[in-house]
């Protein structure tokens, strides 16, 4: 089935109980049990299990075209799941432009427990080699980067994990379900935060990995998920539910707005690189044809004029609103360096957009007074 029929389709079901077409939200924390002790719904425990999410679980698992998935509380813990089911003494690979908030779980957290990590260039297949350690368990690849959407070739990394027993995980956000199915590529596991495309209108928070098998490493997952508690709620899953089946048409749209606003960003004379993987002049271009079947919704830019002026342009926009995060209906512009605070590496004129659904001559012309 295409992915259209299955953001519809897949985890919905009409309600036994009343024939109501969307599925109730199920807020009960416990279920009934039989005279015999048994649960004859198979449900027993909210933190255990839950309709909401047992549905949300089976939708995205279809989507990824995975065998199993867990659904989080956040995209951060989901990710927290991967890392906890390696052992403490295990070695990672990650990229040195990880999401900022993967980089302060692995710095912070998990290399006190014991979890030890190189970061290094993910497009440079040799520094990878080289990063392999005799206890290297796992490669984490996160395509397009943030910020500035550098391409890694997902087939490449996963045949290198591969080699050496490792997993290869692919934090699959930024281009989404729609976009790029890095299991089809040769990952293992996917993660997302639902909090940005998949929710995709910036009011729920959420996180899910997907693995293609069902194995023991998944189990450990399972297990943290059940037993560490940070479970999806309910209603956001009903939420993710309800934003997944316009994600396929979203992430069009997304995808084209954003190339044209991209290609004014390159025109124009204020401006002095853009970043985006749709153009032919990106770095990765040739990697995100062969992998990837939209180019997605983030553009990053910078501006001429330093710091200065890229705060000037963001303090000038009408349509666009100062803000983090992305993957909402509504376009957002964010000042990176900023945000990431001390210690990044981010360019300190550089601006972050990711691209809404709104009219894209709007969002043309509402940059182009900004950049005036
Ligand atoms: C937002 C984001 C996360 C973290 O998700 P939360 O739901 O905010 O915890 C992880 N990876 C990427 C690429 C993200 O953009």
């Amino acid at each position: 089935m295409h992915i259209e029929t299955l953001a519809i389709h897949a985890g919905h079901q009409t309600d036994p109980a009343t024939g109501a077409l969307v599925t109730p939200i199920y807020l009960s924390t416990t279920f009934e049990r039989s005279s015999d002790g048994t649960y004859p719904q198979g449900y027993d425990y909210i933190r255990s299990n839950n309709p909401n999410r047992e549905a949300l679980e089976k939708c995205v698992s279809q989507l990824e075209n995975g065998a199993v998935a867990a659904a989080f509380a956040s995209g951060s813990a989901a990710t927290m799941s991967v890392f906890q089911a390696l052992s403490p003494g295990d070695h990672l690979i990650a990229p040195n432009d990880i999401y900022s908030g993967t980089s302060l779980l692995l710095k912070d957290i998990l290399a006190p427990w014991g979890l030890a990590v190189t970061f290094t260039d993910l497009t440079n297949l040799d520094l990878v080699t080289e990063a392999i350690q005799p206890n290297t368990k796992l490669i984490w690849v996160e395509t397009p980067s943030n910020p500035l959407l550098k391409i890694t070739d997902i087939a490449k990394i996963s045949e290198i994990a591969h080699q050496i027993n490792a997993l290869c995980v692919c934090d699959n956000t930024w281009a989404s379900p729609v976009g790029q199915s890095p299991l089809n590529l040769g990952a293992d596991l996917v993660v997302h935060a639902t909090t940005k495309y998949l929710g995709g209108h910036s009011d729920v928070l959420g996180g899910v990995v997907i693995s293609k098998t069902e194995n023991e490493f998944f189990e450990k997952i399972r297990k943290i998920q059940k037993v560490g508690g940070a479970v999806a709620a309910p209603f956001d899953c009903w939420l993710v539910m309800r934003g997944i089946q316009t994600l396929p048409y979203r992430m069009r749209a997304h995808s084209q707005n954003a190339l044209k606003v991209a290609e004014f960003l390159t025109d124009h004379s204020q401006i002095e690189q853009v970043y985006y993987p749709g153009l032919k002049q990106h770095s990765g271009h040739e990697i995100a044809l062969k992998q990837m079947s939209l180019f997605g919704g983030m553009i990053s830019c910078q501006v001429k004029g330093g710091k200065e002026k890229a705060f000037a342009v963001a303090g000038k926009v009408k349509i666009f609103t100062r803000a983090t995060s992305l993957g909402g209906v509504e376009s957002l512009i964010e000042h990176r360096a900023s945000i990431e605070g001390k210690g990044t590496k981010t360019p300190e004129n550089l601006l972050r957009l990711s691209i809404g659904l709104e009219h894209p001559d709007d969002l043309i012309n509402d940059l182009a007074q900004a950049l005036e």
